[in-house]
């Protein structure tokens, strides 16, 4: 079972366009299913427009879907459940930090917006932790083993973290109660029985603290792909602000969904001709070994993939 994972906060643009086709041809290619989650944890930026919209959106470019819509805005308790089996079996505690760590808690963080958290807030005392609760309300931390986590990529290969040295104590649970990405994600290819994960690259450093709480959840570790980043000219991830990317205009610009379609397969090394395709077309040549071979360079290494 693969998953459409989209966060509902503005129209689709094609880094997602071209990381939603991948996760769709390599689950329907190994004979797996979809399910379409709509992540709509962070609340105020999840409007109903956007959730309606990104789904016409999944439906316009020909991404089908066997389950679903799932969400996130009513799964509290599943969450608080995992939350509290996390907080016995490995502890949990408060964290006083800035904000600017309360708020990536959210969101998935993107490559380079990864750093380690040295425990600052581990060994605070009681009174000490008392004392700071009056001033704010804490965030909490999943305390993590000295362990690491290893996985092969269906991309990219061999793949490993050490918790502890390479991620630290993560928050699972944001100061105004709300739970973190790393939890509800996890929580939720957990229980929608998701075996195959494939997203964008820059979310790699996240899978080994997923593997680690699926593990304590007592779920198995899916497979995972993490496919190349499409960059703009200046070599950032390509994002809602790069107007050209966007669907609306990338439509104006090719004239149909499928001109659309060929050119992001095209651009992202699905195939080596640009032609108008349907994603359905797409399936009947895809090889997820040739694909991965074409998309890494001569050393191994995946390069971003940069929008043109
Ligand atoms: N909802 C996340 C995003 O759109 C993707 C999370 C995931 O694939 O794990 O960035």
């Amino acid at each position: 079972m693969g998953r459409f994972a989209p966060s509902p906060t503005g129209r689709m643009h094609a880094g997602n366009i071209y990381a939603s086709l991948v996760a769709w041809l390599i689950a329907k290619s190994q004979g797996g299913k979809m399910i379409l989650r709509i992540e709509d944890l962070d609340r105020d930026r999840s409007k109903e427009d956007y959730i309606s919209q990104v789904m016409r959106d999944y439906e316009m470019l020909g991404f089908t879907w066997d389950e679903g819509p799932y969400y996130q805005h009513n799964r509290d308790e599943a969450y608080e459940q995992a939350y509290r089996k996390l907080e016995a079996e490995c502890g949990v505690y408060p964290c006083f930090c800035s904000r600017s760590d309360l708020k990536a808690a959210a969101s998935a963080p993107h490559l380079g917006e990864k750093w380690v958290y040295v425990g600052t807030c581990k060994h605070l005392t009681e009174e000490e932790r008392a004392v700071k609760s009056l001033d704010k309300n804490p965030s909490y931390r999943l305390i993590v083993p000295d362990e690491t986590y290893s996985f092969v990529d269906q991309v990219q290969g061999a793949f490993s973290q050490n918790l502890a040295y390479e991620c630290g104590d993560f928050l699972i649970r944001r100061a105004d109660g709300m739970f973190a990405y790393q939890l509800a994600v996890t929580v939720d290819d957990g229980a929608q029985g998701v075996n195959s994960v494939v997203r964008g690259y820059d979310l790699i450093t996240s899978s080994p603290q997923q593997m680690f709480i699926l593990e304590k959840l007592g779920y198995p570790a899916p497979t995972y792909a993490h496919v190349p980043l499409l960059v703009n000219q200046q070599g950032k991830r390509l994002s809602k602000r790069d107007k050209d990317a966007s669907i609306d205009l990338m439509l104006e610009t090719f004239g149909t969904v499928e001109a659309l379609m060929g050119h992001i397969a095209y651009v992202g090394k699905i195939i080596e001709r640009e032609e108008a395709v349907t994603p359905s077309d797409l399936l009947e040549c895809f090889d997820m070994k040739k694909y991965a071979h074409r998309v890494m360079d001569e050393v191994g290494r995946l390069e971003p993939i940069i929008w043109q």
